[in-house]
């Protein structure tokens, strides 16, 4: 492939000379230092990105689940340049034409009457501001949210997040309670919708519904296992929300922008959220962007009195400009309806697996969004690795992958498979012939 000129005139460096320095000079997220081992990549384009050693890794995981349209879109990049030319930035406090048509845009696409942005720089400060829009809003306090969840690593988006990552942020922020899991860690299956909406019921009664201002969920869990509800849970929350003025948050940082074959998660069960929030994929993460989506009665409050809350890259220009262009791109190249069709494919790649492999105890997908259960016994369910931990079989598996040129996610005992929207089923192929030959790894595991 082609490969454009640096930025700088230095001397390229090898592949091990940036691993060598990123190492020393900057801190890796989430592990130790001494265990972090990054890839050098140098270039992408498509489903694939190449190494500074000439490698080729197929992108099995859109990188953060994030670059759905693919790799180096020359329409995006060429949106992103044409607005650095002409204003790379803005104060949030003027108003410019990218600003204006992305909020417009927005108001289209979201469901029901999410009709008002307020535009962040990632996802996580998207919920940090939909909390903070849901406590201004209704003078309450109080958060649910669940244990199996992600909402980002800041101050009140790691205190809501219920993963392991909150358990060294947690401290000292307050007003978080954690409402039932619809989907129980070691399950195969979501609970049914009537039981988890009952246990969700209790907790508000002892919590008082009236001092909780907002629910916070993922509509499909992204990072904690891809966790579809049972039909009726979502349809059950907006209902138990309402009845007791409590606002729901929907966090489709990860589900957003055709990730699971619909524009929005929400739209597969018909409800529409308070607040919908957003990142990756509003972008494909060619610009760091996100925004909080409120329905026209939550903007209106902040008519007459202020929203306190701020941030200087609000609306940024750049940002602003990437998402429509990526818009645009999903629309032109009608990557929603691929998104879902691909996933009837991805769908009998996973059937396939768990056929073949008595390590696959389950496999779930809604669109591109999926992921397999790898289990030590199908009768048990019991997982290949334990909560928040690993085992000599999921390292060899990683270990397979790498060494193959398959990026994915593997977390715990689960292999997810989320790919760009733009990914072919000749690519895909690939990607799962990969894994089924890194499950025999596995299946050394199974007990009996
Ligand atoms: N919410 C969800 C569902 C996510 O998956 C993530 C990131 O993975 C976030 C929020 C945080 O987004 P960011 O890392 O852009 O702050």
């Amino acid at each position: 492939m082609d490969v454009a000129p640096s930025a700088t005139n230095a001397e390229p460096l090898s592949a091990d000379e940036i691993v060598a320095l990123s190492k020393q000079y900057t801190l890796y997220e989430w592990v130790a230092q001494n265990v972090a081992d990054p890839i050098a990549v140098a270039t992408a384009k498509g489903s694939y990105f190449y190494t500074a050693d000439g490698r080729r890794f197929l992108d099995f995981n859109s990188q953060s689940m994030s670059v759905n349209i693919g790799h180096g879109d020359q329409r995006v990049i060429d949106a992103i340049a044409g607005q650095a030319q002409r204003l790379a930035f803005a104060s949030p406090f003027l108003a410019h034409e990218p600003r204006a048509r992305l909020g417009r845009k927005l108001a289209e696409l979201t469901p029901g009457d999410l009709d008002v942005a307020f535009f962040t720089n990632g996802g996580a400060d998207a919920n940090e501001n939909a909390i903070k829009l849901a406590r201004q809003f209704t003078g309450r306090h109080k958060v649910l949210a669940r244990y199996r969840s992600y909402h980002g690593a800041t101050g009140v988006a790691i205190a809501a997040t219920g993963d392991p990552r909150r358990w060294a942020g947690e401290a000292g922020v307050s007003g978080i309670v954690r409402a039932p899991d619809a989907h129980k860690w070691g399950r195969p299956e979501p609970e049914p919708a009537d039981r988890a909406l009952a246990d969700l019921e209790e907790v508000i009664m002892y919590e008082g519904g009236h001092t909780i201002a907002a629910f916070i969920l993922e509509p499909v869990v992204g990072a904690n296992g891809i966790l579809i509800p049972a039909d009726g849970y979502l349809q059950g929350v907006r209902e138990i929300c309402d009845r007791h003025g409590i606002l729901l948050i929907a966090d489709e940082v990860m589900t957003g922008f055709g990730r699971t074959g619909r524009w929005f998660a929400v739209e597969h069960w018909g409800v529409v959220p308070d607040l919908l929030t957003m990142a990756k994929g509003l972008t494909s993460s060619y610009i760091p962007f996100g925004a909080v989506a409120m329905r026209q009665h939550i903007a209106d409050a902040f008519r007459e009195r202020a929203y306190v809350g701020g941030l200087t890259y609000n609306s940024h220009p750049m940002g602003c400009a990437a998402a429509l262009a990526v818009i645009e791109v999903i629309e032109q190249d009608g990557l929603v309806e691929r998104s879902a069709r691909m996933g009837e494919v991805m769908r009998s790649h996973h059937e396939g697996l768990m056929a073949r492999h008595p390590s696959v105890g389950g496999h779930r997908n809604l669109g591109l969004f999926g992921v397999l259960d790898l289990v030590r016994d199908r009768r048990t369910h019991e997982p290949m690795a334990p909560f928040d931990g690993t085992s000599e079989e999921m390292q060899a598996i990683h270990r397979h992958f790498r060494e193959h040129g398959l990026y994915a996610f593997l977390r715990y005992n689960m292999i997810h498979t989320n790919p760009p929207l733009t990914i072919s089923e000749e690519e895909l192929a690939e990607g799962f012939d990969i894994i089924d030959a890194a499950l025999a790894l596995a299946d050394a595991g199974v007990r009996g």
